[in-house]
């Protein structure tokens, strides 16, 4: 599947290293620890997560009496199935739902964007865009591309107008036309953040009050072959932002899988979405047991 040969490069660096590490040892001692907890931090699995998945390991080696390395992998599988928790699918209960878009430059917040309109338009819902990044004259051009190849209607204004007006016009539109799932791109200037803050509270409350009782995601588009500067990227779009979920980007082709991991544990936001490619149907829900079950077996 397309998850399992995305995440091959995760498998091989991360799995592959934890077992050779497990492989050079004949009983399980506090070096093995140490040497695993090693691995996972240069894996991208972030050191607080790290430190964490042995301290559990440590506990259940000795509350179960385990002493024979072959176990070891097991247990990691089981103690990274727990922490990944259950998975969370994207609330479009409503009629519009609304979906905001946020995420640095280069993230694949637009092909995100455009994969969407072609699953929603292909499901039969009626999706509207509204291209609320107005800082940059391009990034509304990429998204007309999108939307016009997967054939659904774009609310537009020029090049620097205000982005909550253009979330006003949509979410008008999207109610006149009975619209299924608006979907709102943003600017994503991480480096003002109290721009960036002020912008998505407008946008907000525009929504809330245009759109009151709707379903709202908030979804951080990330780029997993940054690593763990993506979930750095997550910590401080976090703080301006009340996101719902993240679209993990790149997954495709990066060794950095392991971050899905620590950005679930870190920060307690969960992956929804996992890009896997450049083509358009290469969006999938975010399934937490094939994602284990693709680096461990
Ligand atoms: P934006 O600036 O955030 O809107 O980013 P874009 O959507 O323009 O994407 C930036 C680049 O990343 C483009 O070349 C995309 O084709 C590529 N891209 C986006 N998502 C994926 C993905 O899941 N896998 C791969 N391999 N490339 C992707």
């Amino acid at each position: 599947s397309k998850i399992k040969e995305g995440l091959r490069k995760t498998k091989e660096s991360m799995i592959s290293g934890m077992q050779r590490v497990v492989n050079s040892f004949t009983k399980i001692d506090e070096d093995l620890f140490e040497q695993l907890e090693e691995t996972m931090i240069m894996s991208d699995m972030g050191v607080e997560t790290s430190v964490e998945i042995c301290e559990k390991l440590r506990k259940r080696v000795k509350e179960r009496g385990v002493t024979d390395p072959g176990k070891i992998m097991e247990l990691i599988q089981e103690i990274i199935s727990e922490m990944m928790g259950e998975d969370v699918a994207l609330d479009l209960s409503t009629t519009p739902s609304i979906i905001l878009v946020i995420g640095v430059n280069g993230a694949g917040k637009t092909t995100t964007i455009g994969k969407l309109c072609h699953q929603y338009k292909q499901q039969g819902k009626k999706v509207l865009v509204a291209a609320a990044d107005t800082f940059r004259a391009a990034a509304i051009d990429q998204l007309e591309v999108w939307t016009q190849r997967a054939g659904v209607d774009l609310v537009k204004h020029a090049e620097g107008s205000d982005p909550a007006a253009v979330v006003f016009d949509a979410v008008t539109a999207a109610k006149a036309r009975k619209t299924d799932v608006l979907i709102c791109d943003t600017a994503g200037r991480l480096h003002n953040k109290k721009n960036l803050m002020e912008e998505l509270r407008k946008i907000n409350r525009i929504i809330s009050q245009q759109a009151e009782g709707c379903a709202v995601e908030t979804l951080l588009v990330l780029d997993a072959t940054t690593g763990q500067n993506a979930v750095n990227q997550a910590r401080l779009f976090n703080e301006v932002a009340d996101i719902t979920g993240i679209v993990l980007t790149k997954l495709d082709g990066t060794a950095k899988g392991g971050i899905v991991i620590s950005i679930k544990n870190e920060l307690g936001i969960p992956v929804k979405l996992i890009g896997v490619g450049e083509q358009i149907d290469d969006l999938q829900p975010f399934d937490s047991r094939s994602f284990v079950t693709a680096l461990f077996e």
